[in-house]
């Protein structure tokens, strides 16, 4: 069985799907694409060569009896409108973050999800594919570390542009941070607060960098996660977690190690694009998969991506405040709780 996609947004992700499911992935394909710039939509069948139909607006291509599943790749506040639209359509929807843009839009999707009756929708939380994660998450969950009782985290870039603002470094840059460390520890957060350490000369007037989010676990786990955007010697993400028993560190990417002039060195990555490029393909053809083998995506759910718009909330609250804030999760639904084996 082909998956058949319809995609919501051809700029610069959603280009990139369009092409790691038409040329490298197994078993889907673009029959329908839109874009609110509708000359974007064009040149994206155009470049791919595909044999897709382009629609004037999202609801159209949503009732297409033809697409399978929804790619949303549009801009971040379009996105709960998308998923509203495909879930009413009763359509698969592979979302990029943010879910959306309010934690109050996040639930709207959690309802209507639950009010279909079946999961359809996976959030674009691809660091849980990456295999360093996948690692550090096995060594936890068999219990090599003991309990886990402290995590350090480092998300680092070597410079952002004058449109990034202090929030963006939360609700950009923050909240892969947000959906992968609950994933790992297996808890949820409890409160966060933000520390601005000495501001570095190297970022503009209104950004504030670096920043320190620190985050506690309903189980009392401390979280302290760095978010540095001017950092200026390259993309870095670091992840420690300290158990009980011993140390489990995210591995690095492999990176060759010379010896030269009195020197061992090692060289470490720019873009953020390359680092989690293996991530991106095997988290779609997760996508693929798992609706083929049990009729629904095996990924990040709604009610991640619900866990991520209400922390990301939290974090700008303590950002703004300077006080300790809550991170005010609803109960997890029933609904959420199994998930299927995917072979
Ligand atoms: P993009 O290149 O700006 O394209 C997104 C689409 O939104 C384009 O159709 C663009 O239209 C439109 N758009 C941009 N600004 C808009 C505005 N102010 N009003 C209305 N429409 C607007 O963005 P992208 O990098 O592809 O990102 C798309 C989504 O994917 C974002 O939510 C982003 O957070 C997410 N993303 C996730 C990851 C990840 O690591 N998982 C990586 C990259 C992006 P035009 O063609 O007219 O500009």
């Amino acid at each position: 069985m082909t998956l058949k996609f319809g995609v919501i947004g051809t700029g610069a992700i959603g280009r990139e799907h369009i092409k790691r499911i038409t040329d490298k992935l197994a078993g889907g394909k673009i029959v329908a694409v839109t874009d609110v710039n509708l000359d974007s939509a064009k040149q994206a069948v155009e470049q791919y060569s595909l044999d897709a139909t382009i629609y004037e607006d999202d609801q159209a291509l949503c009732q297409d009896e033809n697409v399978d599943a929804v790619l949303v790749t549009s801009w971040g506040p379009a996105h709960e409108q998308n998923v509203l639209n495909a879930i009413e359509a009763g359509k698969y929807v592979f979302c990029e973050k943010p879910l959306a843009t309010t934690a109050e839009g996040a639930m709207r999707i959690v309802q209507a999800e639950m009010k279909h009756g079946k999961k359809l929708v996976q959030v674009g939380f691809m660091r849980r594919y990456d295999p360093g994660y996948v690692q550090l998450k096995n060594a936890i969950d068999a219990n090599e570390i003991g309990e886990p009782l402290m995590v350090r985290c480092v998300h680092r870039n070597p410079e952002v542009p004058e449109t990034y603002g202090t929030e963006m470094a939360v609700v950009d840059t923050l909240v892969h941070e947000i959906d992968v460390l609950h994933w790992l520890i297996n808890d949820d957060y409890k409160s966060v607060q933000v520390l601005y350490p000495k501001k570095t000369s190297r970022a503009h007037a209104g950004l504030k960098d670096p920043q320190i989010i620190i985050l506690e676990t309903k189980s009392g786990i401390i979280i302290n996660a760095e978010v540095f955007v001017n950092c200026h010697y390259g993309y870095d993400i670091q992840c420690e977690v300290i158990g009980e028993d011993g140390v489990a560190y995210l591995p690095e990417p492999a990176s060759l190690v010379t010896r030269k002039s009195a020197q061992l060195s090692q060289s470490i990555m720019t873009d953020w694009k390359v680092r989690f490029i293996d991530a991106y393909d095997v988290e779609l053809q997760d996508f693929m998969d798992s609706i083929k083998q049990i009729g629904e995506p095996n990924g990040p759910t709604a009610w991640d991506g619900y866990i991520a718009a209400v922390t990301t909330d939290a974090c700008v609250k303590a950002q703004n405040s300077g006080q300790k804030e809550d991170v005010a999760l609803e109960e997890k639904p029933a609904f959420y709780d199994n998930k299927a084996a995917v072979n």
